[in-house]
């Protein structure tokens, strides 16, 4: 089971509340029942029938369930594990899910150093010795009192988490083992993007092993189940790690750049006393936005004129409506960013998906507009240039 930790540009939807603790939410995915009724049936009709004999199919599925809850707990107690260094760090954890492929941490955004990154990093595979060590330890004591069954499931959770710790610590983005090895060169070289770059190679290379596998896996009959884990598992690595390459290269491209560099200056203003039927006529249908800044004759920022906003309101109103009057009831603060502000931030901003135009401020007056068009092109040119 994998978990990468991946700073998460839209929160995700769906998914089982389970409940909410260290300000964290924790759900589960559709998909993580399917592997739960997979472990669940593996443990109690295979393993554990096997290493111990001669007890009821109603022992083995208690035993199961109960080693298959303590497995997912595991996963879930190796996520804290970095959830809680990450909030020291300073950088909040909006959620934590189970999911087919094991678990995920969705960090706000990537940590700011290269130590901050290590320490988050080890947070989740330290639980998970730790967890190791316990269940080692007490599958001891219950075989030593002859209580054979909770003995076997003991040392079944201690291989688990010591092999969840193994695998999770490859060296490959966006793998723990592949951060760790990421934070090491950053802080070696100063470089994230060429350290993502390495990190992730391995990490795509290590998830098309996964691949190659999973399908061999598949071919080999009594391994399907596998098969179909590895590949997916597989799959999902490899697009995390592409993404987190191409999260490091917008990183770095926009390290330093303001709004004042990228946006777009002396946009189409809608006068904030011009009616609405005009204000279709004028800009909505004259222009291609589907968002326009209002503002008073003196230039001051009312706010951003939206075509949804507009269906909110009957047609025959229209005539009797200001751009001013609609945008004094919306809430312009998510809709403006100052010119000074931090191209980064206006990104993280537009990442919104009803989102794709900010106003851009200087000392309460429009200056311009950022789209998420003109942050991309930015990106895309400085990238073709070094290239
Ligand atoms: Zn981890």
């Amino acid at each position: 089971m994998s978990d990468p930790l991946l700073p998460a540009p839209r929160p995700r939807r769906g998914g089982v509340f389970i409940g909410r603790w260290f300000d964290i939410e924790f759900y589960l995915d559709a998909s993580w029942f399917l592997i739960a009724a997979i472990v669940t049936y593996e443990l109690s009709h295979a393993v554990f029938p096997t290493e111990l004999p001669g007890r009821s199919p109603a022992v083995y599925l208690a035993l199961g369930g109960g080693a298959a809850f303590l497995f997912f707990l595991s996963i879930l107690l190796h996520e804290l594990g970095h959830s809680l260094v990450s909030q020291r760090c300073g950088i909040r954890v909006p959620r934590i899910t189970l999911l087919f492929v094991g678990g995920l941490a969705e960090i706000e955004r990537e940590p700011d150093d290269a130590k901050s990154e290590l320490k988050i990093a080890l947070g989740g595979p330290a639980v998970s010795v730790a967890l190791s060590i316990l269940f080692a330890v007490a599958g001891f004591a219950f075989h030593a009192v002859g209580f054979d069954g909770l003995a076997l499931v003991c040392r079944w959770l201690a291989l688990t988490n010591f092999g969840l710790v193994v695998f999770n610590m490859i060296p490959g983005y966006p793998l723990d083992g592949g951060r760790v090895l990421r934070a090491l060169i950053w802080a070696k070289t100063g470089r994230l993007r060429h350290a993502t770059y390495i990190s992730s190679r391995i990490g795509i290379g290590f998830s098309w092993l996964l691949i190659v596998g999973g399908v061999w896996a598949l071919i080999t009959p009594p391994h399907a189940w596998n098969g179909v884990i590895f590949l997916l598992i597989g799959f999902f690595l490899k697009s995390a790690a592409d993404s987190g390459y191409a999260n490091a290269v917008q990183r770095e491209t926009l390290a330093g750049v303001r709004v004042r560099d990228l946006m777009s200056a002396n946009p189409s203003v809608i006068p904030d006393t011009l009616p609405l039927n005009l204000a279709v006529d004028d800009f909505f249908l004259a222009g291609h936005y589907v968002a326009y800044p209002v503002c008073t004759a003196d230039g001051d920022f009312r706010g951003l004129l939206r075509l949804d906003f507009l269906k909110e309101i009957p047609r025959e109103k229209w005539p009797y409506t200001t751009a001013g009057d609609v945008v004094a009831e919306k809430s312009t603060e998510a809709l403006r960013i100052g010119v000074n502000e931090s191209a980064a931030r206006a990104m993280r901003l537009l990442l919104a998906p009803e989102l794709t135009r900010l106003a851009v401020i200087d000392d309460g007056k429009l200056v311009g507009i950022v789209t998420r068009h003109d942050i991309l092109t930015f990106i895309e040119i400085h990238t073709e240039l070094e290239a």
